[in-house]
């Protein structure tokens, strides 16, 4: 049995202005444990302390429930095997009758309602994910033991993850639970390092603020295809703490491209406006592909820095140190050719502090 059953809080601070007996202290689980019985004063404290972001990294036991049966019931689905018990249980050994029921019908329930669905960009999705974040320390989501446990959610998805609950606590959330602090105590002291300068950069490269509330990262094993995601109002992140493309110093660039996402108007507003002036079709995910650039370039001496101090400085202009994710991950060469060509010939020169942001972009856009 698991130490904290139902998920636990755990904040890191941009800013080090709390101390570091504090800082070092957040990831010990007594600290854990004291911020989730103690999150008012630490609220005030922090609010005062802190104009920039703060990311809370979450490991929920719900959250982490309902992605794990999504995972299962899509690659349940995607496979010839779609019957086969080995599919339904992938991951998952060792279940008795009553428990192979309980599973059985959950992933079911799961393929025939979710599993079309993607977890980025559909609504529903979004506002489910939210919502098993928020109630992540309940025993149950009908409210059976606290009624503040009420999530308010269908009651056949209430009724689904309640029954699948105690199968997933006794066979795989300890795992998961584990790989999730694991990969937080990871990321916490390359963010408390780097950070605040990372912070600083991304804001004034996009020309705007950060939001001054947290920013939730929940942590799960698994966080769609692509590893990890974000959505909006509120600005949440998802990563995957089992995804080999977020492990190690790769874990930063990961985190600060996700919440650049919450940073990104501007971007996307220049874009739209020269595309309006210019009778141009907007350029599909141009923007996101600057932001892949973007971070990639801000964090890759960084990292270096912390993988192999003694070539941090050497070849700026080539990957020989840091990969940055885009680059890792292909994405350039799956129909992003034109858009590393411009970035590397207009925006870099912006990065470089050459030309404004208005103009590299205007550029940009009319190369393209
Ligand atoms: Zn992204």
């Amino acid at each position: 049995m698991p130490l904290y059953p139902f998920g636990a809080t755990i904040f890191v601070l941009l800013m080090r202005l709390l101390g570091t007996s504090i800082c070092r202290a957040l990831f010990s689980f007594v600290c854990t444990l004291w911020l989730l019985f103690a999150p008012t004063s630490f609220t005030q404290e922090e609010s005062a302390a802190a104009p920039l972001p703060v990311y809370e990294f979450h490991s929920g036991f719900w959250l982490n429930l309902h992605h794990t049966l999504y995972r299962v019931a899509r690659s349940q689905r995607s496979s010839s095997s779609a019957t086969s018990p080995a599919a339904v249980n992938a991951g998952i050994a060792n279940l008795s009758p009553g428990e192979q029921r309980a599973w059985s019908a959950a992933v079911a329930f799961y393929s025939k309602t979710y599993a079309d669905k993607d977890l980025t960009v559909s609504l529903e999705m979004i506002l489910v994910k939210n919502q098993l974040g928020d109630f992540e320390t309940c025993e149950d989501l009908a409210g059976l033991k606290k009624k503040s446990c009420d999530a308010g959610l269908p009651a056949k998805l209430t009724e689904t993850l309640n029954a699948a609950a105690p199968v997933y606590r006794a066979h795989l959330w300890q795992e998961h639970d584990r790989a999730n602090r694991r990969w937080i105590a990871a990321v916490a002291p390359l963010v408390r390092r780097n950070g605040l300068d990372l912070a600083h950069r991304l804001a004034e490269i996009y020309q705007t603020n950060w939001p001054r509330e947290r920013i939730r990262v929940d942590v799960t094993s698994y966080a769609s295809a692509t590893g990890a995601y974000t959505t909006l109002d509120p600005l949440r992140v998802t990563v995957s703490s089992f995804d080999a493309r977020n492990q190690g110093t790769e874990a930063l660039e990961v985190l600060f491209h996700e919440a650049s996402h919450g940073i990104a108007d501007s971007v996307q507003d220049a874009i739209f406006r020269e595309c309006r002036q210019r009778e141009k079709p907007i350029p599909r995910d141009l923007w996101h592909a600057l932001l892949f650039y973007t971070t990639g370039e801000v964090v890759r001496p960084v990292a270096q820095n912390a993988t192999d101090p003694a070539r941090a400085t050497s070849s700026a202009g080539s990957y020989s140190g840091y990969v940055p994710y885009a680059v890792r991950e292909g994405l350039y060469k799956r129909g992003w050719e034109n858009y590393l060509r411009v970035l590397t010939q207009y925006w870099q020169p912006y990065l470089d502090g050459n030309v404004t942001f208005e103009d590299s972009i205007a550029h940009m856009v009319s190369a393209l």
